[in-house]
């Protein structure tokens, strides 16, 4: 049942969520070296374990994936891929992101890059009732001059399949403060904002992320639960919370479904939307983590409020929110 319904998703990472065999398939074609070209050996690679003991660790599984993702054709490849897998659990809408600067080994320019997953998205959206949008995601280790650069390069395609602008890896303490300025002229060329905080990091991260970068949604956020002024904060700004229970569970920021505040959250008022974050890394889809949050007796009542809501949320243009409408 669960299936069937109709779903958005807006946190899902390209990266993280390559098919295995096309990995296998791109490495063998590019001569690239991987560590395995065996299917059930390479997927225990790529794949997260209970062993996994923090958000570091779990980053570490992208590398092997973006080994083979340096071509415009493994870019748009990749891309449709996503979005055909996507189609197959009905979701209607998908904000796909990446980060660009980790595109570059074959010297693509961040253009190249870009354009290659749009066209991975156009085809895809001719084939399948879906639709989806990028946003672009700047790696908080790498220089702020190249996530300039990034945001500079890639204004062009505001609009026409890009939407929004992200901040992403490993989340230390007071990152925001690093990133005022690239963000705040993102803001000024048109990207949406949306942060990865509250994940690894405190609930402070949140507050920054909001007061100092301006971001309508908050990558994960699960950090908030126990904090009274982060909580109001989202709430006062209707900041939406893309959450993602496996990962969180995963990276040991999260306890386990049963204690998950998804739900906590929702009945006190924030805006929520569930995600898979990475379907690969992770290992799941998101008809797995709807399944896992409402279980068996799902509420449809809530589920339809929850999708309702989300459509505020995404960054796509009014026509594309009208049409997702007609779904519930
Ligand atoms: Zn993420």
């Amino acid at each position: 049942m669960i299936n069937t319904l109709p779903k958005i998703e807006l946190h899902c990472h390209l990266d993280g969520s390559v098919r295995i065999e096309t990995i296998i398939d791109i490495a063998k074609k590019e001569n690239i070296e991987i560590p395995y070209y065996d299917y059930e050996k390479l997927k225990d690679k790529v794949t997260v374990k209970d062993t996994c003991s923090n958000l570091n660790d779990y980053l570490e599984k992208f590398d092997i994936a973006n080994s083979v993702i340096q071509t415009k054709e493994s870019l748009e490849r990749i891309t449709y891929e996503l979005l055909e897998d996507a189609s197959i659990e009905n979701i209607k809408y998908m904000e796909i992101r990446f980060a660009p600067q980790l595109h570059t080994k074959n010297n693509l320019t961040y253009k190249e890059i870009v354009k290659s997953v749009i066209n991975g998205i156009k085809k895809a959206e001719k084939e399948f009732e879906i639709k989806a949008n990028i946003i672009i995601s700047l790696m908080r280790n790498l220089s702020v001059e190249s996530a300039f650069e990034v945001i500079k390069e890639c204004k062009e395609f505001l609009g026409k399949g890009v939407v929004a602008v992200d901040l992403v890896s490993v989340e230390y303490e007071g990152f925001s403060n690093d990133f005022i300025d690239v963000i705040k002229k993102a803001k000024e060329y048109g990207y949406n904002i949306t942060i990865h905080a509250g994940e690894q990091g405190s609930y402070k991260n949140v507050i920054d992320a909001i007061n100092l970068l301006g971001a309508k949604r908050i990558g994960h956020g699960v950090k908030i639960e126990n904090n009274k002024e982060a909580i109001e904060l989202v709430k006062k700004n209707n900041v939406l919370l893309e959450m993602c229970p496996t990962s969180n569970i995963q990276t040991k920021n999260a306890t386990d479904f049963k204690s998950y505040p998804f739900y906590k959250f929702f009945k006190d008022g924030i805006s929520v939307s569930l995600n898979t974050d990475n379907r690969t890394v992770s290992d799941i889809n998101l008809t797995n983590e709807i399944d896992s949050i409402f279980g068996n007796d799902i509420n449809l009542e809530d589920y339809k409020k929850i999708y309702k809501n989300t459509i505020k949320h995404c960054f796509c243009d009014e026509q594309t929110k009208k049409w997702l409408k007609e779904f519930i």
